[in-house]
């Protein structure tokens, strides 16, 4: 409350005080405080209207009281002078006023309402109205009419409840659009203002109409005082301010979708009421009964409905949990406690989708949700936000530890409950980003640094949570400037092919090599493709560099073919894939270098291969030109074992992390050994990933495994060095990247 505001306030009540003592001082203090607060008003809302916000508003309310402070003068003038003209001029400066707040109302709400909701909002304004009317008419306007003396004072009677009604409609209009009306606090205090305004004046006109002394009513005249005051204050509120832009942020309080079925009570309550008092209860009494009734019950039922929509709003249907909309609602209720954002990513949940259907990917979803509202405590909100991604609003957080342990509890909940889909054991997985609030932060940099976190923890792909840290957003921003970078690398010679061998374990020659992208950058130095290839496939830039790659590996591995027949493997990512014109590509990059087909194997990460719609008709299509077709990483996506049966491939490549589990018992070899079981009843060979011992050589020999790359045998290395390894003809571990590889 700013100081202006304080020192009204006090004089209004020291004022009033002093009616109270001084009984014979009422009507010069009634005067003096309308006078005093009319005026402040209107310059205090002319200062307002330069803050920005609802101009138009605070204009129209500068001129409305204004003119009420003019009618109060002239009322005055005329009671002291006798004059008629002064009269005229109050009854003149007051309907004015009214037309300029009834504006000033309906201005504080700019925005159009959807066609769909305009007519019940319409229907709810008129119910206000109607309701308003009543009170009006019975009060006011029916005691004035029947009094049959139809002279100049009528258009002030008349004039002044029905300038009133305006007010009620207005007031009730922009509440009652819900949440389109975004009012700040000060614009929601003029409508108060102008609300109670509209009350107290009609409560005075009817104790004035029925006889009564009006300066003798204490009720009416605090309300009238109190309705200025209100007004007042809000422009001196609004006037102190800081300019913005921001178009009010606050919302219409919950409470204003209620005030229709308050008028439908009120109006009820009257029509009985009447019925009763005016003794007519006895003709009229069981019709105005089931007249209050019919309406009370169908207002009722409006009631149910409103809260049942409400409830929807805020809810996701699917899984039952809040929506964005519920979850906004208790961000901007974040005060200044210590809280925690969890903003979780399900991993390869669009696979599960393309492979198994909606249904299942449904399934997964609310199972999801089951255990990730498990695994919080009540207070604690969780809702979906988008297709797969999820968000945990942690209240009262004492550490960050706690917080993460919420995301520990998420990740083992969703490892201990596998899901059933279809007959196939799925287990959910998900990338967490965390953030804690700081002091001064708003919703929405909460939510920012919690998606740094959720992009660094998917980028990690360890399908695990991690907690917010300044270097992660330097780390993003370095991704954009790689993805600037990537564009022009392979035209500024900055990309280069590194050859890993593949080799026959039985003979222990090279069969083959793996072509591996490799890039120097000139200011980042060397970046890993597990950094850059990402990047490059979110830009679209991995069509260019992967043909690049393609065209280079097909190219020296011919020339190879010369001394040694190897075949050459190349990585396709998932999005070259997806281009329709990627097949015939191929066979153009193979008539240029003259590499034959059958020399050609293209490796295909499991998790683009889930995608079968796409993939199917691309491995058909390049196997129809003889080129081979092998999974990647098997084993580590979500492709299922009856989608494998019906996929044109000729070779699987068993992930390392499962050849670094071969440590000689029957447990270790699990996963390999159904894998290369798996592989020759469907007539596929399979290659081993990440060979480091010898001793997982002889495990794979044993299981039947024939082909293998890594450490062991070489790492990955530049076609000059590569060139000597083959006249030599012996695989050799001598490592040109990297520490050592471990020796045998
Ligand atoms: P990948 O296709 O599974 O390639 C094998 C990765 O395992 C290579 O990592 C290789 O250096 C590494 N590796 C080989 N033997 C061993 C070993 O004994 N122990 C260990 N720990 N690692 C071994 P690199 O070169 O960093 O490549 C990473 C991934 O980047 C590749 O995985 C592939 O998915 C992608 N990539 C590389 N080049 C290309 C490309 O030209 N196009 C596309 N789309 N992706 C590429
Ligand atoms: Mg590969
Ligand atoms: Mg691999």
């Amino acid at each position: 409350m700013t100081r202006p505001a304080l020192v009204l306030i006090a004089l209004t009540v020291l004022g009033q005080a002093a009616a109270l003592l001084h009984g014979e001082l009422r009507g010069v203090v009634m005067l003096a405080s309308l006078v005093l607060l009319d005026g402040f008003g209107a310059v205090y809302s002319v200062r307002a209207a330069r803050r920005g916000t609802y101009r138009m508003s605070w204009l129209l309310a500068g001129a409305g009281r204004a003119f009420s402070l003019g009618a109060t003068l002239a009322f005055t003038a005329h009671e002291v002078t006798g004059l008629r003209g002064w009269w005229w001029a109050g009854v003149a400066s007051g309907l004015i006023m009214f037309g300029c707040l009834t504006a000033a109302a309906l201005a504080t709400s700019a925005q159009r309402l959807e066609r769909g909701v305009r007519r019940s909002f319409v229907a709810e304004v008129v119910t206000v109205f109607s309701s308003g009317f009543l009170l009006v008419w019975y009060f006011v306007l029916d005691p004035v009419l029947s009094r049959g003396d139809r002279g100049a004072d009528l258009i002030f009677e008349v004039g002044y409840p029905v300038g009133n009604l305006l007010l009620l409609a207005a007031v009730g209009a922009v509440l009652m659009r819900g949440p389109v009306s975004k009012l700040t606090g000060s614009s929601m205090l003029l409508l108060m203002g102008i609300l109670l305004y509209a009350a107290a004046d009609t409560i005075f006109s009817a104790i004035r109409i029925n006889g009564a002394q009006t300066s003798g009513s204490a009720v009416s005249n605090g309300a009238l005082l109190l309705a200025s005051l209100v007004m007042t204050v809000a422009a001196v509120r609004q006037a102190a301010a800081p300019t913005s832009g921001d178009s009010g942020t606050g919302r219409v309080p919950a409470w204003s979708a209620y005030v229709p079925f308050a008028a439908v009570g009120a109006g009820n309550l009257l029509i009985v009421g009447v019925t009763i008092h005016e003794d007519v209860f006895l003709h009229w009494g069981a019709l105005t009964i089931a007249q209050a009734v019919t309406t009370s019950a169908l207002a009722l039922r409006q009631w149910f409905w409103l809260q049942d929509s409400r409830r929807l709003n805020v809810t996701d249907r699917l899984t039952g949990l809040a929506n964005g909309t519920g979850l906004r609602a208790r961000l901007d209720q974040l005060k200044d406690e210590r809280a925690a954002l969890m903003l979780l990513d399900l991993d390869g949940f669009k696979q599960v989708n393309d492979t198994l259907g909606h249904d299942a990917g449904d399934r997964v979803l609310v199972e999801f949700a089951r255990l990730v509202r498990q695994s919080v405590r009540r207070g604690d909100l969780p809702a979906r936000v988008g297709g797969d991604e999820f968000v945990v609003l942690l209240h009262d957080i004492g550490t960050d530890a706690q917080a993460t342990a919420v995301a520990e509890r998420i990740l083992a909940a969703l490892r201990n409950n596998p899901l059933d889909l279809d007959g196939e054991r799925v287990t959910i997985r998900c990338s967490i980003g965390v953030a804690v609030t700081r002091p001064g932060d708003t919703a929405r940099e909460l939510q920012h640094r919690a998606d740094v976190a959720m992009y660094e923890s998917k980028r990690s792909g360890s399908h695990g949570w991690l907690m917010y840290d300044p270097a992660m957003a330097d780390r993003r921003n370095r991704d954009t400037a790689m993805a600037d970078a990537l564009a022009t690398a392979a035209a500024s010679g900055q990309l280069r092919l590194a050859y890993q061998p593949l080799v026959d374990l039985g003979s222990g020659r090279p069969v083959g090599v793996e072509a591996l992208l490799r890039w120097e950058h000139p200011v980042l130095g060397a970046v890993p493709p597990a950094e850059f290839v990402p990047v490059a496939e979110r830009t679209g830039v991995i069509a260019e560099l992967g043909l690049w790659a393609l065209e280079e590996a097909c190219r020296q591995v011919q020339q190879w073919r010369s001394v040694l027949p190897l075949y050459a493997s190349v990585n396709v990512s998932a999005k070259q894939l997806q281009d329709p014109a990627f097949p015939e590509q191929v066979r153009a990059v193979l008539d240029r270098t003259g590499l034959p087909a059958e020399a050609l194997v293209l490796e295909i990460t499991e998790s683009a291969i889930v995608d079968a719609a796409v993939a199917v008709p691309a491995c058909e299509a390049l196997r129809a030109y003889g080129i081979r077709v092998a999974v990647d990483d098997f084993g580590t996506g979500y492709s299922s074992l009856h989608l494998l049966t019906d996929l044109p491939v000729d070779i699987l490549k068993i992930d390392r992390s499962f050849v670094a589990k071969l440590d000689g018992t029957t447990r270790g070899a699990g996963v390999a050994e159904a894998v290369i079981r798996l592989a020759g009843v469907l007539g596929l060979t399979t290659v081993a990933e990440g060979i480091e011992t010898a001793a997982q050589v002889a495990e794979l020999q044993m299981l039947g495994c024939t082909t293998a790359q890594g450490y062991l045998f070489a790492r990955p290395m530049g076609a000059g060095d590569f060139t000597l390894d083959l006249s030599a003809r012996t695989p050799s571990p001598r490592a040109t990247e990297g520490p050592p590889a471990p020796r045998p």
